[in-house]
């Protein structure tokens, strides 16, 4: 069974210092939720209280409408997984998984049918009789992963669970978790510092900073719309352009105007709406080049802004450092902060 989740008015204080400040959420039954955030912005802590290893200061927190805020974890009935494999160093891959089905007493050959599942699940049948020093950072995290569904919990917790691994075993395990996590139905979160892996796997983005929630949204809301220049800038990347250097458009009240990299049009013909720059850098970054221009209007002043040229634009325009090109910054596609 999948159940929802309420935080309401959580807030929680060590000593002085406020780890989170009046935290209110809402997960679905189901729902795969990343809280997104940079260090000490008090994602851990929230999980942790989600957990029940740490109590609220204040607020409460419910599973299906019910107050678990003094529960134990024992009670709560989620699976963990942590971005340290922590399985047990003298027990094979099967007797990991095993492990919580044995302490809950279930008959041997249950035992054996559930773990053989799982085993399925991960993909990883070939490696059960191995002992975690005999498999790869990857396949000891999936083996993790099977352990933390092997008492079939109500929901799973994840702390930053592929931060330690390397680029590629991070990219197909992310897939497997969300395929796993969708068949099972099974109400997610997941503690990130990672935006690529936020934005890759969640239902829903929670960004947090400095003990509060600065948006919540699904990846697309938070990428395309963010509500305020935190989380402009700390998902994606981001040209910013203050008042005085914008009067080029009406910003009306706004303070603070932002476009995307890859919003912003770069191109050797003058015409209506661009503004006259030169290269100062040009950096390859696989499928895009990022293109720095030196800006020189009367208006804007001088600014550099990024511009991402797709590979295949960038191949046939063949920029160079130095030359003059004009930039067009859609109007449409420009972001307004109060
Ligand atoms: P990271 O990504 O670095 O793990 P985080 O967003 O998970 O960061 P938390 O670990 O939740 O951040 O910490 C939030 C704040 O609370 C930090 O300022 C941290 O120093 C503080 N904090 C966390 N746990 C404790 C504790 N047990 N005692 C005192 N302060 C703590």
């Amino acid at each position: 069974m999948s159940v929802s989740l309420k935080i309401s008015g959580v807030s929680k204080v060590f000593d002085k210092n406020v780890a989170l400040n009046n935290v209110d959420l809402q997960i679905q039954a189901g729902e795969f939720v990343c809280l997104l955030g940079p260090s000490g912005c008090g994602k851990s802590t929230l999980l942790r209280l989600i957990a029940g290893l740490d109590r609220p200061s204040e607020g409460k927190i419910y599973i299906n409408d019910r107050d678990v805020t003094n529960l134990p974890p024992s009670r709560r009935n989620f699976g963990i997984m942590f971005q340290s494999y922590a399985l047990f160093p003298n027990l094979s891959a099967f007797e990991n998984v095993a492990y919580g089905l044995r302490n809950k007493k279930m008959k041997s050959k249950d035992i054996q049918e559930r773990v053989d599942r799982l085993f399925e699940m991960i993909k990883l049948t070939s490696a059960k009789d191995r002992l975690p020093s005999q498999m790869s950072g990857g396949e000891q995290q999936r083996v993790a992963l099977a352990r933390a569904l092997a008492t079939e919990p109500d929901f799973l917790l994840l702390d930053e669970p592929l931060s330690a691994l390397d680029a590629k075993v991070r990219i197909s395990l992310r897939k497997e978790i969300c395929n796993i996590q969708k068949e099972l139905n099974l109400t997610t979160i997941m503690v990130t510092h990672d935006q690529d892996e936020a934005l890759t796997m969640a239902d829903r983005i929670v960004v947090m900073n400095k003990a509060v929630v600065m948006q919540e949204g699904t990846p697309e809301e938070i990428y395309e719309h963010p509500e305020n220049p935190f989380v402009a800038d700390f998902i994606g990347s981001i040209n910013f352009i203050d008042k005085e250097k914008s009067k080029v458009y009406d910003l009306g009240n706004y303070e603070r105007v932002a476009i995307r990299p890859e919003k912003i049009e770069i191109t050797r013909n003058p015409s209506d709406n661009v503004l006259r720059g030169r290269i100062t850098d040009i950096e390859f970054r696989g499928f895009y080049d990022r293109v720095s221009v030196q800006v020189s209007h009367v208006l804007y002043g001088d600014m550099v802004l990024y511009v991402d040229v797709p590979f295949q634009t960038a191949k046939e325009m063949k920029f160079r450092v130095g030359e003059n090109v004009y930039v067009n910054l859609p109007k449409e596609e420009l972001l307004c902060f109060e």
